[in-house]
């Protein structure tokens, strides 16, 4: 099974999982760690990787 990774340039994020899957996932906050950059939601297993946004 390979992991989700979602690409954000937001470090608060919302992840509610995915529907079809009928998991028991609630609709969690997560904050991602300005030293890792990246959260994994402890439900879905999702990655939320975080990129500055270019300009
Ligand atoms: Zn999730």
């Amino acid at each position: 099974m390979s992991k989700e990774v979602i690409i954000t340039n937001k470090i608060v994020i919302s992840c509610n999982g995915d529907d079809s899957k009928g998991s028991n996932h609630p609709k969690v906050w997560l904050k991602i760690k300005e030293t890792e950059n990246f959260i994994d939601c402890p439900y879905c297993e999702r990655r939320f990787s975080y990129q500055p946004p270019k300009d």
